[in-house]
């Protein structure tokens, strides 16, 4: 059974219009988006800098929209157990705020280099190069020690060739 997505959310200018530490208006098409992922099974906690009486309004705000809380400015129970203690930084799958900026991941392909080249059908010596900057890489890393780059994996490769293919 997959473990459910955790979304950590913000409240203002995410779940309200901000206008801290008052509560704005509800932002309905994120309130759906939250609800459709929460019937979808996905687990919610809300990750605020409101606290006291102004974070107590913003819960009973959730509720009184029927927005369901896993967690409030914690991490779940299961993630405390797998990082072996509370972190700082509450984990999530997915941050949803107003103030994220999106990080693409910075990925390279693997490109095999022949260092056998002159026997032939003698025992083939591929290695494998990140194409991003000619570092050998070791056997069955998935960052490249050279660039920090993840190393797209074989079945990402096939899938990006289907794409492009046009499949
Ligand atoms: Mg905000
Ligand atoms: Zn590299």
């Amino acid at each position: 059974m997959n473990k459910p997505k955790i979304i950590a959310i913000d409240f203002d200018g995410t779940l309200a219009e901000n206008a801290w530490p008052d509560i704005g208006a509800p932002i309905q098409s994120v309130i759906n988006a939250l609800k459709a992922e929460q019937a979808a099974g996905c687990k919610t906690i809300l990750w605020t800098n409101r606290c006291g009486e102004e974070l107590a309004a913003a819960v009973t705000w959730c509720r009184l929209h029927d927005i369901h809380l896993d967690a409030v400015n914690v991490n779940l129970p299961e993630m405390i157990e797998f990082f072996g203690g509370d972190t700082r930084k509450i984990f999530a799958n997915e941050y949803w705020d107003d103030r994220a900026r999106l990080m693409p991941e910075k990925v390279c392909r693997i490109r095999w280099e022949d260092h056998n080249p002159y026997m032939d059908n003698a025992n083939d010596c591929w290695e494998p190069y990140c194409e991003e900057c000619d570092t050998e890489l070791p056997d069955d890393c998935s960052y490249c020690p050279g660039c920090g780059a993840r190393v797209i994996t074989k079945a990402e490769e096939d899938h990006r060739e289907r794409v492009e293919e046009g499949q």
